[in-house]
């Protein structure tokens, strides 16, 4: 055996535009010894493109627990690994995380070589603030579901980022509407760096009437922006976030309880804490 494992290197890829592989990850993947893509196929490409000739294995959400070893027995045997997703960037609603967890256990290297990232190109061209926001990745497929989960977020104060596929853009603009109100301002961002490349601003009954009268604005790859609540919604988080810092106060000390409660709440922790006695 090798003395010294190999590396595990996170590689993020194009979500549309080919020239958006930068050009340290197109050595990375000309590099290493063994490339880990969710769909090989779907990959071949874009590695031929970088001119890699590493040999493939397939790491996806079904065969990850399994794969994750034998990759980790590559990086002991000294080999060096890049993970891929089918777009953008690894582990971001993607595969992945079980192999980088089991990977640090195994004490080898693990780095990142950064790039596209759907939700992170939407926020910087959305117009909504960004200094602070929330990345939820996919609702619930079923209506009831996805309700409930927009309801434990309509009094979330910061950006909300979702991603949406377009057999349910429709109905989750729907539930939207419904959750937070047909005025909360939203972005709809479709087919990032590609040829449609489309951003609607607007309230989310605007961006829903816009989407359902037109059959084009339905297809593609969604990322939906949503401006964080205001005001009474925001409060109603803030007064949550002071009940539960209560509850938790009279069993722990006020910043440990302070930070229970924002995490379980959503409501800003020196608020919480500005309120102990
Ligand atoms: N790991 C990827 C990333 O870094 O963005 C995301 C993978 S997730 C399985 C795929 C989802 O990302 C799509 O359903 C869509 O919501 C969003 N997405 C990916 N590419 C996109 C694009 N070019 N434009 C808009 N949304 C995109």
């Amino acid at each position: 055996m090798n003395e010294k494992p190999g590396r595990l290197w996170i590689v993020a890829t194009p979500i549309g535009n080919l020239d958006d592989l930068s050009p340290r990850a197109r050595a990375v993947l000309r590099d290493v010894d063994v490339i880990a893509a969710e769909d090989t196929r779907h990959s071949a490409p874009l590695l031929a493109q970088a001119g890699s000739r590493a040999r493939m294995l397939a790491l996806h959400e079904h065969n990850e627990r399994d794969q994750a070893a034998r990759i980790v027995d590559h990086l002991r045997a000294g080999e060096n690994v890049a993970l891929i997703s089918d777009a953008g960037t690894p582990l971001v609603s993607d595969p992945g995380f079980r192999l980088v967890r089991a990977a640090r256990e195994a004490g080898c290297e693990v780095s990142p070589v950064p790039g596209p990232c759907a939700a992170i190109a939407a926020l910087s061209a959305a117009g909504l603030p960004s200094d602070r926001f929330v990345f939820e990745g996919f609702l619930p497929a079923k209506s009831s579901a996805r309700r409930e989960r927009l309801q434990a977020l309509c009094a979330e104060s910061r950006t909300l980022i979702f991603y949406e596929s377009s057999h349910r853009i429709v109905d989750c603009l729907a539930d939207m509407i419904v959750v937070f109100g047909a005025d909360r301002s939203g972005v709809l961002a479709r087919e990032l760096t590609k040829i449609f490349e489309t951003f609607i601003a607007a309230p989310l009954e605007a961006i829903a009437a816009r989407v359902g009268a037109d059959a084009n604005q339905q297809r593609g790859e969604f990322v939906l922006l949503v401006a964080g609540a205001e005001g009474e919604a925001a409060d109603t988080q803030l007064a949550e976030g002071r009940r539960v810092f209560g509850l938790l106060r009279a069993e722990l000390p006020p910043a440990r309880a302070a930070k229970l409660a924002a995490a379980i709440t959503g409501a800003p922790r020196k608020a919480l804490y500005g309120s102990a006695d």
